[in-house]
């Protein structure tokens, strides 16, 4: 078992490495099976994924989870030829008719742009582009190009109706921040629709899981410490939900001794600063899950609690650059802290 765990271990690791190096067009695919359950390790939508399932056929089956990610990512990656989002942004201002899936994504960027006040915004594109975020070419912009790039940001540039998509002139949009979760919800459908009873899917540390583990136990989720790369702040015990995290460790660079992470405030066009640096949102829809981890990432502790009494849909684990981990009360009986560096506080209706 031990070397089993090993081996996994190790190719999950030359994943990274290859990701690492700029050999993120290998999208190999990696199968490994223990106790029944059988592990998918591979790249996809520029991310190390991990998707273990059991169940009757589990090989062929992941075999079709990992051919369901490549062509998501080919249609909804910003950076594919053959992507649906390339075309919206280049034809959208004169309307277009789009897929259920991107519509879907859509609504729910909406509705939690409406939930967040703005703080989550899918049209954040032009300026996500400016720092750099999209081609990898970082650079900390200058005040009017900031300036310049926020008059088309807003997400009442977007109007659609049914499947009929209008941007206004100049606004585009970028599902970073939400297609993952939306995925990996599709795809645990896909594998439940096959048949399959449990599973635990990674994209990238985005969670999506089901059913019950090797063990016949609920799956336990690790929350990273965004402190120390090694190490996580505790455990989620649970089951067939989404499990989130948005953090400002996951993507930045560094300018004179300053680090600058991917999550944009829309309002102010600079990475968001609000006092959080992880935000983990549990929810039943992945798409929903996603958006709202980076949208109360940039709405701040306050702000976010407003958000999760008024909606009752989710639960959260926010942790704030004071070394205070914040729980809501739905996850009481379901969060197991594993950290000393940290306080713990739960926070009540
Ligand atoms: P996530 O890792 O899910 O928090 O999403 C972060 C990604 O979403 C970034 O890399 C950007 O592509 C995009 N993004 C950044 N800021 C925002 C925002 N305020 N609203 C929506 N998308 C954003
Ligand atoms: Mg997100």
């Amino acid at each position: 078992m031990l070397i089993k765990e090993k081996r996994r271990l190790i190719i999950l690791i030359m994943s990274i490495l290859f990701l690492l190096s700029g050999c993120s067009k290998d999208t190999t695919l990696y199968i490994t099976e223990e106790n029944g359950m059988y592990t998918a390790s591979f790249l996809a939508m520029d991310t190390v994924m991990s998707f273990s399932i059991i169940g009757i056929n589990a090989k062929a089956k992941i075999q079709k989870a990992y051919d369901y990610i490549m062509a998501f990512d080919d249609t909804y990656s910003a950076h594919s030829q053959n992507s649906e989002v390339v075309k919206v942004n280049a034809e959208a201002s004169n309307g277009i008719l789009i897929s259920d899936n991107l519509a879907q994504q859509i609504n729910t960027a909406l509705k939690v742009s409406i939930m967040t006040n703005g703080a989550f915004d899918i049209t954040v594109f032009p300026l996500v582009n400016l720092w750099g975020f999209y081609d990898g070419n970082y650079t900390v912009p200058d005040s009017d190009s900031i300036e310049k790039a926020i008059k088309s940001i807003g997400y009442e540039k977007i109007k659609l109706k049914d499947n009929m998509l209008y941007l206004e002139k100049d606004t585009q949009i970028d599902l970073g921040a939400i297609a993952k979760g939306y995925a990996g919800e599709k795809t645990a459908q896909l594998l439940m629709n096959l048949g399959i009873k449990s599973g635990m899917l990674s994209l990238g540390g985005n969670m999506q899981i089901f059913g019950l583990n090797a063990y016949g136990s609920k799956w336990n989720i690790a929350i990273q410490d965004p402190n120390d790369n090694n190490a996580y702040v505790g455990i989620i015990h649970n089951t067939d939900c989404s499990i989130i995290t948005s953090g400002s460790y996951q993507r930045y660079f560094e300018k004179d001794s300053k680090k600058y992470h991917h999550i944009i405030d829309p309002h102010t066009g600079y990475p968001a600063e609000s006092g959080l640096i992880s935000v983990t949102v549990i929810a039943d829809n992945g798409a929903y899950a996603d958006a709202l981890s980076t949208g109360l990432f940039v709405t701040g502790l306050d702000k976010a609690i407003e958000i999760w009494k008024e909606y009752q849909d989710f639960e959260a684990v926010f942790i704030s650059d004071n070394n205070i981990i914040y729980i809501t009360q739905g996850l009481a009986d379901k969060f197991t802290s594993s950290s000393e560096s940290y306080s713990f506080e739960y926070i009540y209706r």
